[in-house]
């Protein structure tokens, strides 16, 4: 059990965005409540009636998720709730885009498995979606014209294949990743932007051959 923060700090230190929460100030969680945030895809409400301990931030079955941590990643297992990042290989001069279910996405994992080749991989977007799920199927297809897939590389020995790079600018990607936000009218919440001011990151956009010749 952790010490209580307010309901803000805490939804913050675990990255419960804002779009997933309801203020029930201080009503009671009765069955059309539920109903409501079920509805509304909402998981968790604030300003509860308090639990045993006195904390007052619950999922939607009435678990005191201050007491019990866990329940947050549990509540959102069937959820299409993560967050999506766009990231760069300056070396590389190519783009990766991909989500993580639980928590925001850190380039360390990218760079300790030399993921395709590289290990100067940056997280230059990152969000938190309630469709991120969504948004992972629809970039594959906006921008397949410029996936790569000769990346085979080699991680403890054994060959792998990066999927979900492409060879394009963090432009290209930042805005087909807006436009498909718009489009579907998704709820997101940022976590972090690089604001790349000198263009290390404005690769060219490669178009396969045999997309182009079509
Ligand atoms: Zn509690």
């Amino acid at each position: 059990m952790e010490e209580f923060t307010n309901a803000k700090e805490f939804f913050e230190k675990h990255e419960i965005a804002d779009f997933l929460t309801l203020d029930l100030k201080g009503k009671v969680e009765s069955k059309s409540v539920k109903e409501y945030m079920k509805l509304n895809g909402l998981y968790f409400a604030f300003n509860t009636n308090p639990c045993k301990r006195g904390h007052t931030i619950k999922d939607r079955h009435s678990h005191c998720v201050v007491c019990d941590t866990a329940s947050i990643s549990f509540a959102l297992r069937n959820s299409q709730y993560g967050f999506v990042y766009i990231a760069g290989s300056e070396c590389g001069e190519i783009i990766k885009i991909g989500t993580s279910k639980f928590k925001s996405f850190r380039e360390f994992s990218l760079n300790r498995t030399s993921y395709a080749g590289y290990n100067d991989w940056k997280v230059l977007y990152s969000f938190s979606c309630n469709e991120a799920v969504s948004v992972e199927k629809k970039k594959k297809k906006e921008l397949s014209i410029y996936h790569s897939d000769l990346f085979e590389y080699k991680h403890d020995g054994k060959k792998h294949i990066a999927s979900e790079v492409f060879k394009c600018s963090y432009d290209k990607a930042y805005s087909m990743v807006q436009e498909i936000i718009l489009k579907h009218k998704l709820k997101t919440n940022l976590v972090n932007k690089f604001n790349d001011h000198t263009g290390i990151y404005n690769f060219r956009n490669l178009i396969r051959l045999n997309d182009s010749a079509k």
